[in-house]
């Protein structure tokens, strides 16, 4: 049993943490970083209209969050500065509750744009039923560039900001190594 203590105050740190990292990075990486968690966010929305437009959001009220059960694990410090670079309030998780903390009554608690990589790159067998072939291609196609998006970034602001948050603060606490790590030369 999770501890909902523990995962709270590993996520405040890592806000925190993220909050005060952004700050010190200088305004053109910053920019950079702003225009690429713009276009993943894009990507998401497109992902999740294509899901939506096959039942996703109705299933998705229906079956109660059967996918979403280690949903606390999903949000990586990427996501979290994509809240924190357009000065928005991180969506705040409910670690108490059986499902995904994210889980509301109406489902997803977070705007499309904002949800995490594993989540809108999943796409169950029973909205998956209600895809045709185009759908389907453009589907795989708007995963691969978010994917490649994503190792870009990955690449360009440190490999920690794709790990899930949660695991990431744990392992901080034995090695204190910054999240946000800028190459020196930006590429
Ligand atoms: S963050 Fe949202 S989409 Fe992802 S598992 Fe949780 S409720 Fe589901």
């Amino acid at each position: 049993m999770r501890n909902a203590a523990r995962d709270m105050e590993l996520w405040e740190r890592g806000e925190l943490l993220l909050a005060r990292e952004l700050s010190l990075l200088p305004a053109g990486r910053r920019d950079e970083l702003r225009a690429l968690l713009e276009r993943m966010g894009r990507l998401k929305a497109e992902l999740i209209t294509l899901s939506d437009g096959a039942q996703g959001s109705a299933i998705c009220a229906a079956c109660g969050g059967a996918c979403c059960r280690v949903g606390r694990y999903h949000p990586t410090p990427l996501e979290i500065l994509a809240f924190q670079v357009e000065a928005e309030t991180v969506v705040t998780p409910e670690f108490s509750s059986s499902v995904c903390p994210f889980l509301g009554v109406a489902g997803c608690r977070m705007a499309s744009n904002r949800r995490p990589f594993t989540c809108v790159i999943f796409i169950c067998d029973l909205i998956e039923e209600w895809l045709g072939d185009d759908e389907v291609v453009r589907l795989n196609r708007l995963e691969e560039e978010l994917r490649l998006l994503r190792e870009a970034v990955s690449v360009r602001f440190g490999p920690r900001l794709t790990g899930s948050l949660l695991l990431e603060m744990a392992r901080r606490d034995r090695d204190v190594a910054p999240l946000l790590i800028p190459t020196i030369d930006g590429g």
